[in-house]
């Protein structure tokens, strides 16, 4: 690689905004993209910008750009030899042709490229790993990620766990297996309770409905249930239990809370500071130690987030019965959740969802839509989606399974190995350098230097193959999260009547803008947004996916 620096470039800045790319106007607007673009300038005497190129409004998609293009222009013109922008985003989104412009195109025009916020300046010495990490960024700068760290986070920290059950006591549920006192195994019985109890909650009953109606089944409640199962031996001294003869609000929700049910361990919840203190600490959630399929699933992943999903959504509604909408349904203005009101004109109801305040007077003028309008215009976006999303899945088979994508795990697959040989033979430096000392080959401040130098290497290594990993797993999930997004609108493909379950599976939530006009959030929008500019990039047309 090229470190060699010219003693002066003349430079072209570059700035682009595009409300459709969902730039933030604030922090990326085309005078704060200029404003940084000088003030780096300032640090580097020996670049001139001679001359400033903007796209206002254009997407980075594609390039067909005039800002862009003219910049090309004097490139070849020899007017610039060396592009600032702000980062790659600004650059270009499409990261397939961004790619081959830094990688390729400008090298071989001597031209300097410079991302001042991605910390990328080709005139700089580079890392081994730097050409993948670049188009890496570019893949991941915008479109994706990011609800991906925390769920990463907690994958590796699962690794190092083994997962046997410890507490004393099998949770509901659940039994500790005859020959292995650390592994759980289901309890039948117990099972289909809880199994029940994720149904109900589907179904929109309130966790108060479902305590009462299993009361009213006499139904025992966990604690009862502990109390006369053949695990109890020592029940009466070691389970402390909260009282509760039966089922009750927090039962309830302690049960469609725990991710034991789907097959994970979770332990670690609180902890002692130390030995000394009596009271229990709370550990965050991200701390908690959770390790994946060490025991059977009572519940699947899907209906656990629909469950999780529906705590979130504040139905407002205390009598337990909820309607299609409840809970889902926003303001575009406001945001605040939509209010269900019912009148009778002319001895015909009308129902309709407003955003009113608690004195049922109008909050957001014009914000208002009719039930049965509502439900036949999110019927309609939902099945349009569904076809979409079937189209999307036969392209990205058509075009074997994300070349994309396997480019990227295939190269970090590659830059991860040579990084553990590199590892492997400072290792192999610091062992013989210390036989070395200890024959006298090397007196001992020598030894000393050299093994600072091995070690902090060493560490550089471990570093950036943890990095790396990382970023592997990264672009795993992504492939995979695409997958579960198709199967689940999949099996809905012949829907042709809305019910609660469905638009809760479905649908993230609705926003009505006016009577005519809703927008709506569907489950795994991100993914589908991803897909479609993947495929946009794949076939390099536009018109298809739009709409
Ligand atoms: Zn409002």
């Amino acid at each position: 690689m090229k470190s060699s620096k010219k003693e002066c470039y003349f430079a072209g800045a570059y700035t682009r905004l595009s409300q459709d790319d969902g730039d933030k106007a604030e922090s990326d607007s085309i005078r704060n993209q200029k404003e940084l673009i000088r003030n780096f300038q300032k640090s580097h005497s020996e670049i001139h910008i001679v001359e400033e190129y903007s796209d206002d409004g254009y997407s980075g998609v594609n390039f067909e750009r005039p800002g862009f293009q003219k910049m090309i222009t004097d490139i070849h013109e020899k007017k610039i030899d060396c592009i600032i922008v702000k980062d790659l985003s600004r650059f270009g989104r499409n990261y397939i042709e961004t790619g081959k412009y830094i990688e390729q195109i400008f090298p071989a025009l001597g031209v300097r490229f410079i991302a001042i916020n991605d910390n990328y300046d080709s005139a700089e010495k580079r890392q081994p790993g730097d050409q993948i990490i670049l188009p890496f960024k570019n893949l991941v700068n915008d479109a994706y990620s990011r609800d991906l760290s925390v769920k990463i986070r907690s994958n590796l920290n699962a690794k190092r766990q083994i997962g046997d059950y410890v507490g004393a006591f099998a949770p509901y549920g659940y039994k500790k297996a005859e020959d292995n006192k650390n592994q759980l195994t289901i309890d039948w019985p117990a099972a289909k309770v809880v199994r029940r109890i994720f149904q109900l909650r589907i179904e929109g009953k309130s966790n108060a409905v479902i305590a009462d109606i299993l009361n009213q089944e006499g139904i025992p409640c966990p604690y009862d249930y502990k109390r006369h199962s053949p695990d109890s031996r020592n029940f009466a001294s070691g389970f402390h239990g909260n009282g509760e003869a039966s089922w009750s609000f927090n039962a309830i929700n302690r049960i469609l809370t725990n991710e034991i049910y789907l097959g994970t361990m979770v332990q670690g919840k609180s902890t002692r500071p130390n030995y000394k203190i009596k009271k229990t600490v709370v550990i965050d959630q991200e701390k908690w130690i959770r390790v994946k399929n060490t025991h059977e699933a009572i519940i699947s992943q899907r209906d656990f987030d629909i469950v999780q999903k529906l705590a979130g959504i504040d139905t407002r509604i205390s009598t337990g019965e909820v309607y299609l909408f409840s809970g889902l349904v926003l303001c575009e203005k406001c945001g605040d959740t939509l209010i269900r009101r019912t009148v009778v004109r002319n001895h015909t109801r009308y129902t309709y969802y407003g955003c009113y305040d608690r004195k049922r007077t109008i909050k957001c003028k014009g914000v208002v839509i009719r039930e049965d309008d509502l439900e036949q215009a999110v019927l309609t976006s939902i099945q349009k989606h569904i076809q979409t999303l079937l189209d999307i899945d036969k392209l990205l088979k058509h075009v074997d399974e994300m070349p994309l994508l396997k480019r990227e795990t295939d190269a970090l697959t590659e830059l991860v190995a040579s990084a553990k040989n590199e590892l492997l033979r400072y290792q192999n430096l610091n062992e013989s350098l210390y036989r070395d000392y200890l024959e006298g080959i090397v007196d001992q401040d020598e030894y000393l230097d050299l093994r600072n130098i091995y070690s902090t290497n060493e560490e550089r290594l471990h570093k950036s193959i943890q990095e790396l990993d990382r970023k592997k797993q990264q672009v795993l999930n992504k492939t995979s999260s695409y997958q579960r997004c198709i199967e689940l609108f999949r099996e809905f493909g012949n829907i042709q009547k809305l019910d609660r379950k469905t638009l809760v599976m479905l649908i993230s939530h609705i926003s009505v803008v006016s009577k005519k006009k809703i927008k709506i959030c569907f489950t795994y929008q991100d993914e589908f947004d991803d897909m479609c500019y993947l495929i946009q990039k794949m076939k390099g047309e536009h018109e298809i996916w739009q709409g």
